[in-house]
C-alpha cells in the first residue's frame, strides 16, 4: 500500500499510528485494531505499511509483530490518543508492569506537523528515533520524515520485514 501520498480530506490531519502486539494471535490483532482505527468518527486509514517482526527492546516476552498506518483524522491529538487507548483495552490490553508482553500498543507517533508535550502525550512520540520497528515501517511510508542518519542509527536492531503484503486486508 506505497506510493504517493494520498490526499487529506478537509479539516483533517495527518497522522501515523504505530501499532505492535507480542501476545495471542498477533495478526489479528492488528487487522482488528486498523478496522477500529477506521470505525473512529472522523477519521480515515489512508494506507498501511508492511508487517514487521521484531524481537522485544528491553523487555523480554515473544517476538512483536509491528506495523505503520497512516490516517486522516479530524479528531484532535488528545482526543485520538483516548481512542486509541479504548481500542487498546478492547483488544484485553493489561498493565502488570513496564514494557510487559501486550497484546495490542498503539502509539501516536506524528500528528500533522504538530509538537506536543502534555503529561498524557508527547508527539512525536519521544522513543520512536531509537526504534527499527517504527522507522522501517514509517519510511515505507512517509519517508521524507525519516531520516537516512536515523535509519543507519537503528540498522542494528533485529528486525525482518514479512512477507504477508495483504494483511490489512487478509
Ligand atoms: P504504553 O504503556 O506504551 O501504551 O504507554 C502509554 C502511555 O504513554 C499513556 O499513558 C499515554 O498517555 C502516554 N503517551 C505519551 N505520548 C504518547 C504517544 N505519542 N502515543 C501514545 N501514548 C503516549
Amino acid at each position: 500500500m506505497g506510493g504517493t501520498e494520498p490526499s487529506l480530506p478537509d479539516g483533517a490531519t495527518r497522522a501515523w499510528i504505530g501499532l505492535g502486539a507480542n501476545l495471542g494471535e498477533r495478526a489479528a490483532a492488528l487487522r482488528q485494531a486498523v478496522q477500529a482505527l477506521a470505525a473512529l468518527p472522523g477519521t480515515q486509514v489512508l494506507r498501511a505499511s508492511s508487517l514487521y517482526r521484531s524481537a522485544p527492546v528491553d523487555a523480554g516476552g515473544p517476538d512483536y509483530l509491528n506495523a505503520v498506518v497512516e490516517i486522516a483524522t479530524r479528531l484532535d491529538a488528545h482526543a485520538l490518543l483516548a481512542a486509541l487507548q479504548t481500542i487498546e483495552n478492547g483488544a484485553g490490553r493489561e498493565r502488570p508492569y513496564r514494557n510487559a508482553p501486550r497484546t495490542l500498543d498503539l502509539d501516536i507517533l506524528l500528528y500533522g506537523d504538530e509538537r506536543i508535550a502534555t503529561p498524557q502525550l508527547a508527539v512525536p512520540h519521544p522513543r520512536m528515533f531509537e526504534r527499527a520497528f517504527v522507522l522501517l515501517p514509517l519510511a515505507e511510508l512517509a519517508p521524507a520524515r525519516v531520516p537516512p542518519e536515523a535509519l543507519r542509527a537503528v540498522a542494528a536492531q533485529a528486525i525482518a520485514r514479512c512477507q504477508d503484503s495483504g494483511w490489512v486486508k487478509g
